[in-house]
């Protein structure tokens, strides 16, 4: 079986395979691309149209082009809608992934089963499960979900195989940012902290061009951009090509047209690099807080490696080396790492279940001798009432940066005299006060009549390799248990997926 892994980004998505030597190689798209862009283009009623083409559509026929999908994933609130018929974010990725992997399938000639799909390492739990199902519902056994930066850094570790050293992965992407620190040896990746902005990357550098831009035409010309859907659209185009082209040039021209006015926006790069300081600073204090959170100072690190469209920009990597004091590492291209990672941890998971295809060559030992020990990017508490104050707190379960799969098991009290069942809320949060934390999930166990004040219940938290919580809460004397029931709204049910899994068979995505 072939190992196959997918790169879902914000602007962009690549698909790479492992050869039959273990080395990993992107497999282009059917229009002879190695990077797909992630834009959906609704053509008619089950035709859809994923990549170049959606992309550039996008500024004529705004209101069926989908893009930026990535951002909304495990959002419930979110749905597009055509020909009368709903679509969820796991339904658009779904369509992105279906296209990559149709077009691999007829390149290679032979069918892509199974499949590992990249996430932020810093997504949520119902981010990652809708990432998950996106899969599921294009047709993929999804084998694993694996983060980003741990992938990059797989791509790196395997091209640097004796090397042991540490490396920082800082990856600014199309819509997200992650900042990991992980220590490569042969045969060994270990993350030792992780943090990340899932609303920081190259769009919102763009949105600051776009803002300027549509103050300026608003002065010249009083007409307000934002309300011209297809103008906008145009603007967007132009303004990422004009960030692009200041990270090579000293300036860039935006040349906007609306309603028949015209406008030429001249851009130098200092300009820009003063509008978007802000975004920067906000990556910057990430680092700072993963490096605390490992304890380490910069002369512990040996690499700093750059990973995501947008550390092409000057500015990122005057950043890295006015904080790192180190030159920061290109040698894998940041456009391609993370899907080629992505391969290769399909072919560990491949091996490790002793797959013959895989482990009957020499790479596929090595990979099925490969450890890789990742970290939880949140941490996962229990709602509980103090005490002492009667105020709800976030008791922590399971710490940020703990090393995964997490488990434990505590024992906690009933509350008041005569209860008859409690209830377990899960939340997602480091901070103690439960109103800024999100909620994962809550079950009610009956406790099969009235209980005592400081009755003891059991709650049990286990974190899986694939970043995926379950959790439990039984009443030790009794034996009588609850498995969380997942609360979230517009989480999908394995029918649900399956329902959609058939009918995006009836969809044509080319
Ligand atoms: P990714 O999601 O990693 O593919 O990153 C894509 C992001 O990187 C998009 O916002 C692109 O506009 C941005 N990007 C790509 N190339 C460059 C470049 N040369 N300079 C600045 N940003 C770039």
């Amino acid at each position: 079986m072939k190992a196959v892994g997918i790169d879902l980004g914000t602007t962009f998505s690549a698909l790479a395979v492992l050869n039959d030597y273990g080395n990993p190689e992107i497999v282009p798209n059917r229009e002879g691309e190695r990077i797909t862009p992630s834009v959906a283009l609704f053509d008619a009623e089950n035709q859809v149209t994923v990549g170049a083409i959606a992309k550039n559509t996008a500024v004529s026929d705004p209101e069926n082009v989908v893009e930026f999908i990535k951002r909304q994933m495990g959002n419930p609130d979110f749905v597009f809608v055509h020909s009368g018929r709903e679509f969820r974010p796991e339904d658009i990725s779904a369509m992105i992934i279906k296209k990559l992997k149709a077009d691999a399938e007829t390149l290679l000639g032979a069918e892509l089963p199974s499949a590992v799909i990249t996430v932020p390492a810093y997504f949520d739990d119902a981010r990652r499960q809708a990432t998950m199902n996106a899969g599921r519902i294009a047709g993929f056994n999804v084998l694993g979900i694996v983060n980003e930066p741990t992938a990059a850094a797989l791509a790196y570790g395997m091209s640097n195989p004796d090397v042991r050293q540490r490396i920082l992965v800082y990856d600014l992407g199309g819509g997200t940012f992650d900042v990991t620190l992980m220590e490569v040896t042969e045969g060994k990746i270990r993350v030792l902290a992780t943090d990340g902005d899932h609303q920081l990357g190259g769009k919102d550098f763009d949105d600051k061009i776009i803002m300027y831009c549509n103050d300026e035409f608003k002065r010249e010309h009083g007409i307000d951009l934002l309300d011209d859907l297809e103008a906008l659209q145009d603007l967007r185009q132009r303004a990422e090509s004009a960030k692009k082209t200041l990270s090579s040039r000293d300036s860039a021209k935006i040349t906007i047209s609306a309603q028949g006015a015209r406008l030429t926006v001249e851009m130098a790069r200092k300009q820009f690099e003063e509008m978007t300081a802000e975004l920067l600073v906000r990556s910057e204090m990430l680092l700072d807080a993963v490096m605390g959170a490992a304890e380490l100072g910069w002369a512990d690190v040996d690499q700093v490696l750059l990973v995501g469209g947008m550390t092409r920009m000057p500015a990122v990597m005057e950043m890295i080396r006015r904080v790192s004091g180190k030159e920061p590492t290109l040698s894998v291209n940041p456009d391609e790492a993370i899907a080629l990672g992505a391969a290769i941890y399909a072919g560990i998971i491949l091996a490790g279940r002793g797959d013959p295809e895989v482990v009957l060559s020499e790479a596929g030992r090595r990979l099925r001798d490969t450890v890789i020990e990742d970290v939880t990017s949140h941490s996962y508490g229990v709602l509980l009432v103090d005490s002492k104050t009667g105020s709800d707190i976030n008791e922590i379960m399971i710490a940020k940066n703990s090393p995964i799969p997490a488990a434990r098991t505590a024992t906690y009290y009933v509350h008041e005299d005569g209860q008859s069942c409690v209830e377990l809320v899960v939340l997602q949060g480091e901070d103690r006060n439960p109103a800024n934390c999100n909620e994962i999930g809550r079950v009610v166990l009956p406790l099969g009549g009235s209980k005592p004040r400081n009755y003891p219940i059991e709650v049990t938290y286990e974190y899986d390799v694939n970043m995926i919580m379950h959790a439990t809460i039984k009443d030790p004397q009794t034996g009588a248990q609850k498995s969380l029931q997942i609360t979230q709204q517009g989480r999908l049910t394995n029918a649900e997926v399956e329902e959609k899994r058939e009918t995006m068979q009836e969809v044509e995505v080319v």
